[in-house]
């Protein structure tokens, strides 16, 4: 029998990832680029989307950096029109741009007596609607947007494919961030339902949703500046990780490439992928 997983499916394959400059992501565009696809990072920071690239081409892969904004519909089409030109019609888009805003956040996991009076706190009473707002427009809009421009590539192809970058707190929200928690919830929602809409096309769309990784997004949160050591919040997360530790980028690879390989995951649709060390299925009890 054939191997049913095997990542040189994605051998020639066009691959779009955006957000590709930032830890997380640029880490997807390696694994897809080591598995033979061609790859177009995508991000807000040109600098940061083409230094990914210029590290894979170093190493004999081909790789280009592309600025783009995904809020922005006519920057996504400078970037398609790029990709088309430079790498050929996009087969696997990753929707990976995505991240909080602190005017989205509470400054304490739960509300007392005293505190929408204490200047000092951002008490759900003060949460900022452009807050709001930003996390909304940059997780889900940020989704919707590349993959109407990307996905217009795509129909009529075989083996085309989209995986959306949702998280943990999408399953149940975690506490200080009910705007990312209900953003990436939509995001995960969205899935199912593009997933739904285009299984006609044959284009799948699943969703990996990551547990705790320590990146520049979180890296305040989870680490104390002064100290180097996890800050509560950082040791609770771990504390209710059944294995005990954050996980590392390169864990999220072997599902990135399943779920992008249309033979090995080619029934798998429309499915949100927890990469999370148990910590979904743990009560805390
Ligand atoms: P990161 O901040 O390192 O990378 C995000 C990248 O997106 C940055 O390079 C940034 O420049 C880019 N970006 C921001 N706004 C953009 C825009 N409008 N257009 C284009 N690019 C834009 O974040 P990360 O931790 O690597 O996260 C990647 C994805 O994984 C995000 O969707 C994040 O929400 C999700 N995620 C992360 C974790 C974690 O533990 N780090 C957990 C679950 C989900």
């Amino acid at each position: 029998m054939e191997n049913p997983f095997n990542p040189a499916d994605l051998q020639g394959k066009v691959a779009v990832v955006t957000g590709g400059g930032g830890v997380l992501c640029a880490g997807f565009a390696r694994a897809l680029a080591k598995a033979g696809a061609r790859v177009a990072i995508l991000d807000l920071k040109a600098e940061a989307a083409e230094q990914v690239a210029a590290s894979l081409r170093a190493e004999g892969d081909e790789a280009v950096g592309i600025a783009a904004d995904v809020l922005d519909r006519n920057s996504l089409e400078r970037a398609a029109a790029a990709v088309l030109e430079r790498l050929g019609p996009c087969d696997l888009l990753v929707n990976g741009a995505g991240g909080n805003h602190p005017r989205g956040t509470t400054s304490k996991e739960w509300l007392e007596d005293g505190d929408p009076d204490d200047p000092s706190l951002t008490s759900f009473f003060d949460l900022d609607p452009v807050g709001v707002k930003f996390v909304f427009d940059l997780n889900f809009l940020g989704t919707l947007l590349p993959t109407q421009i990307f996905a217009r590539q795509m129909i009529g192809r075989e083996g085309c494919g989209i995986i959306n970058v949702s998280s943990m707190n999408a399953f149940r929200p975690l506490t200080k961030i009910p705007a990312y928690s209900g953003a990436k919830a939509a995001v995960s929602n969205f899935t199912q339902w593009l997933a739904v809409h285009f299984a006609k096309t044959g284009i799948r769309v699943n969703a990996m949703a990551p547990g705790f990784f320590l990146t520049a997004q979180n890296h305040a949160l989870l680490i104390d500046a002064a100290t180097g050591e996890m800050t509560p919040r950082a040791r609770k997360i771990v504390d209710h990780t059944p294995m005990g530790r954050f996980g590392e980028a390169q864990e999220l690879t072997g599902t990135l490439l399943w779920l992008a390989s249309a033979k090995a995951s080619g029934f798998v649709n429309g499915t949100v992928i927890p990469v999370d060390g148990g910590f979904a299925a743990y009560s805390g009890v």
